[in-house]
């Protein structure tokens, strides 16, 4: 079990992934192995553990047992050409040791203007306090991100699609113009996953996931990662562990769980999504729909050219209508919680009001918008629930 998995196909890589004899001992999920004391058997074998590299071998609880490795393995095993794979407390703690890791105070670092909230608010905040600044691009900037790279650049940062707005992004032109630079790149992969966009390949150099959305997919736990091109793994490793970060056994485990279920997951969430996001299109209430698999969406013909499928989450815009009748939509809805998050198995939908996080880009929406996760559920018993919902904005807006 476990030989080279890199030429199967998505199902059975997360199905095999990680499972190491050496690290499940013949079980079938590697087990939690909970530690922050290792017992050496001498001196002489404390000594020779502390002196040498500790990848992938007991040393010290903070830097992992195989619970830990296995599920970082597998995410590495995920993305064809990758080094190698740290796992952090959440996305968010991804992002900013990898920002921190390849940025010093001097540098710029350019951040595409899509990009998720908390990720702004670390170049606007840590970053500058540090004296790296932050200049904003256009989503659709294409190879045109080349005028933007200047002497102190050191960092592009890609999120496609976009966080709310889902424009997508040609990263092969961006990755092209950065090496012609010596620009490091960097990219939030959570929408996608490697299964749906592989990174590495296309000559990314970081790529990051909020493992809290699709790999753990049951919305019960905080987790993160950050998979290294070919030759950029060690210079991650060394400031994750100068940061202290560290991954519980406990939620690296749920990963793993989480992981071995998320190319059926994957499947059901975009048949599902695509289904209702086309019904929503053809809805008199509805404005636009920004789902990067339909035409309307900016970059579509990058996703067709680029993504091997889509995921679950997008976001509607309504023909007008106030925030009241936005809230009687979203209100109405009994099968969409309301809250925060995405990727587990049940529905959400929020509202999003993405011009607040908006530097460099304006939008011209038609009215309020609203974001959906599209769940495990029955779509039919989701397009009803939201056939209720759109009847509720009628109501309030007229
Ligand atoms: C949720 C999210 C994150 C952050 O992940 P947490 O685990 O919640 O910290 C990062 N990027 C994107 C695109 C996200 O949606």
């Amino acid at each position: 079990m476990n030989g080279d998995i890199t030429d199967k196909r998505e199902g059975t890589r997360v199905v095999q992934a990680g499972r190491r004899p050496e690290w499940t001992a013949g079980i079938v999920n590697p087990p939690v192995w909970r530690a922050s004391t290792i017992l050496y058997d001498s001196v002489a074998h404390l000594r020779e553990s502390g002196g040498r590299d500790t990848h992938h071998r007991l040393f010290y609880g903070r830097r992992g047992t195989p619970t830990q490795w296995s599920l970082a393995d597998a995410l590495t095993s995920l993305e064809p050409g990758a080094e190698g794979t740290f796992l952090y407390p959440s996305g968010v703690a991804a992002i900013s040791t990898a920002l921190l890791a390849i940025l010093s105070p001097g540098d710029e670092l350019l951040l595409v203007d899509s990009a998720y909230d908390p990720t702004r608010n670390l170049a606007g905040g840590l970053l500058k306090r540090m004296g790296i600044t932050t200049r904003f691009y256009d989503p659709m900037i294409g190879a045109g991100i080349a005028d933007l790279i200047g002497e102190r650049t050191r960092a592009i940062f890609m999120e496609s699609p976009g966080s709310l707005t889902f424009e997508v992004q040609d990263v092969p032109a961006i990755v092209a113009a950065a090496r012609a630079r010596g620009v490091t790149t960097l990219i939030d992969n959570t929408w996608a996953t490697p299964l749906l966009f592989p990174v590495i390949e296309l000559g990314v150099d970081y790529t990051i996931l909020a493992c809290t959305k699709y790999i753990v997919g049951h919305s019960d736990v905080m987790l993160g990662s950050v998979t290294a091109g070919p030759g950029r793994f060690a210079r991650l490793r060394d400031a994750s562990l100068q940061l202290g970060q560290v991954t519980s056994p406990d939620d690296a485990w749920l990963g793993s769980r989480g992981l071995r279920t998320m190319a059926v997951r994957l499947r059901h969430h975009e048949a599902a999504a695509l289904r209702i996001a086309r019904w929503l299109a053809e809805r008199p209430e509805v404005a636009a729909v920004l789902h990067p698999a339909l035409p309307g969406c900016p970059g579509h013909d990058l996703f067709l050219r680029d993504f091997k499928g889509s995921s679950g989450l997008f976001a509607f815009t309504l023909a007008g209508g106030s925030d009241a009748a936005r809230a009687a939509l979203i209100d109405t809805l009994d099968l969409f919680g309301i809250g925060y998050s995405w990727g587990g198995y049940e529905s959400l939908a929020i509202p999003i009001d993405p011009q607040r996080h908006r530097s460099v880009t304006t939008r011209d929406d038609a009215g309020p918008m609203v974001r959906l996760q599209i769940g495990l559920e029955d779509p039919d018993d989701l397009i009803a629930d939201l056939d209720r919902g759109l009847a509720a904005w009628r109501a309030t807006a007229a």
